[in-house]
């Protein structure tokens, strides 16, 4: 049924603090901005845009620098039942076209340096440009000023689209994941019980808010608690180090975490405050889960999700963390491990992750076909990541199934060679990946990051001890050192530029 308790917008309202002068956003520069700000801010930017011809279910393109604003901007695009389309601030021309040209968006949000490149993607569809800078400048807010500060909240029904976000696929053309009311509303519900939000939480926002994690994981959370967040333009270990005593909660990637321990005043008088520090997007080290509770006697709680289907699992609030897994999976959530005949693998088998619930997307943006192909017929979403479960049920991820290296007809699951190189002295992390190799059709490959550059480990040492511990045809035929892993944004290795830059190896 179309209702406006339908939209994700009216469920925050209903949980917004009682004092609406409450600060929902304060920035690092001190300003602040509260609930009632929010609340106008929204209902000028909704009410603007619809004076501008734009209707529910029309998309907007966003393409901006992180700011308070922008997120009133995502917000008043749920209160009207617009779709909101996130673009991450990297991505470049040729890319840009392809995600307009896919999405057909009315409207366009972007900063004034690439005003004139999108003004150049005006077409019959496209019809409007605004801009969107740092500091409350741009055409979006000078023009919306004027606009009075009310606007009913649309009724929705919990399978419109809220938001598309294009995956970060490796392979293959992106494709845009249609994220609904319902499995915003859904995850963001079932989070916030299992991490136990309260409206006296401070959250230290340092993420994109062109992704799930900042966009959804992070801000929802804070939306639904009616609390506060501390919200910075990027992360930066000084400037979180100083902050933490004001939070209580963050959310990282696994490099905030590393970069966190490479600052020198990052200590356990700094963190003391804190409640909870959350982990997700890639994988977090063990090393790091162990260094980190050793420096700031914290454990961090390491989640896991997509895309397509928000969060799936988590480690508990209450109860063991376990470095190295993803916890079990969120109430709400079903998962389940299966080899290719789609039948469940055993305790500690490595399998295909498949998952269902109101999480779960909705499709693929004008793609029928490839939705089909990601869903089996008793309705699971297969993630396409390869995990298992241990004794406990925790789940751990071994990596992505494309990831999977065939080397001579048998399977090699990076993820078991990284841990045991991970575990060798003189090495700081590695990705495993499978190269075109005409014996053996994929030959299993170590790229390391030695601890010292200059002075690595010996490779037949290296070679050696993995041969001690795995059958020999899971054992990297060469190994290559390097100074740094390639990651994009969220932390993810970019293995397919490894496989790119070193496909001749073996020919
Ligand atoms: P994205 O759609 O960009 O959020 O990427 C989702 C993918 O990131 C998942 O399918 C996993 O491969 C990976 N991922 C997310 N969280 C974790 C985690 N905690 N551990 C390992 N991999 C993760």
């Amino acid at each position: 049924m179309s209702t406006k308790h339908n939209n994700i917008y009216s469920i925050f309202q209903d949980r917004f603090p009682e004092d609406t002068s409450a600060t929902f956003i304060e920035t690092a520069d001190g300003a602040e901005y509260s609930y009632a700000y929010l609340e106008q801010e929204t209902s000028r930017i909704a009410r603007f845009l619809t004076s501008q011809g734009i209707k529910k279910g029309d998309r907007i393109a966003v393409q901006v620098e992180k700011s308070p604003h922008v997120l009133f901007l995502y917000l008043a695009c749920l209160r009207a039942g617009f779709v909101y389309l996130p673009l991450n601030t990297a991505y470049t021309k040729s890319e840009l076209s392809y995600f307009l040209e896919n999405a057909e968006p009315v409207l366009v949000v972007c900063k004034t340096e690439t005003e004139e490149l999108f003004s150049d993607f005006k077409n019959k569809t496209l019809k409007h440009v605004f801009t969107l800078d740092l500091n409350e400048h741009g055409s979006l807010i000078e023009q919306s000023r004027s606009t009075a500060a009310e606007f009913e909240t649309a009724a929705c029904n919990t399978d419109d689209i809220a938001v598309i976000l294009y995956t970060s696929g490796t392979t293959g053309r992106p494709k845009g994941a249609m994220i609904t009311h319902g499995n915003l509303a859904a995850n963001s519900l079932a989070l916030q019980k299992a991490w136990g939000w309260q409206q006296s939480d401070v959250l230290l926002h340092a993420l994109p808010i062109f992704h799930i994690h900042g966009l959804f994981v992070a801000c929802h959370n804070v939306l639904l608690g009616g609390s506060k967040m501390l919200f910075l333009e990027k992360f930066d270990s000084k400037t979180v180090t100083q902050l933490l005593p004001k939070a209580t909660v963050f959310m990282g990637v696994p490099t905030f975490y590393t970069r966190l321990l490479d600052e020198p005043s990052f200590d356990r008088t700094c963190s003391q405050n804190m409640r909870l520090f959350i982990s997700g997007s890639a994988p977090l080290l063990e090393q790091t889960f162990e260094d980190f509770q050793q420096r700031s006697s914290h454990t961090i709680l390491e989640r896991y999700g997509m895309t397509e289907t928000g969060m799936n699992t988590s480690n508990p609030l209450k109860g063991d963390r376990i470095a190295g897994t993803v916890g079990l999976p969120l109430p709400g959530v079903e998962a389940r491990i299966v080899d290719e005949n789609n039948q469940a693998v055993k305790n500690n088998s490595v399998g295909v992750l498949q998952v269902k619930g109101d999480n779960v997307f909705k499709g693929y943006w004008r793609m029928p076909e490839k939705t089909a192909e990601e869903f089996t017929d008793d309705h699971f979403f297969i993630t396409g990541d390869m995990a298992q479960y241990n004794e406990q049920g925790y789940i751990s991820i071994v990596g992505r199934n494309k990831d999977m290296v065939i080397t001579g007809g048998y399977n090699v699951y990076p993820k078991e060679v990284e841990l045991l190189l991970d575990e060798t002295e003189g090495v700081k992390e590695s990705a495993v990946i499978g190269l075109s190799h005409k014996d053996f059709g994929e030959a299993v490959t170590a790229i390391v990051v030695p601890e010292d550059i200059n002075n690595p480990p010996n490779v037949d040492g290296l070679k050696k001890s993995l041969k001690e511990q795995l059958a020999s045809y899971k054992t990297p035929k060469k190994i290559i050192f390097i100074e740094k892993l390639p990651r994009n944004t969220m932390g993810k290795v970019q293995k397919n530029i490894l496989r790119e830059t070193y496909s001749d190896l073996y020919k």
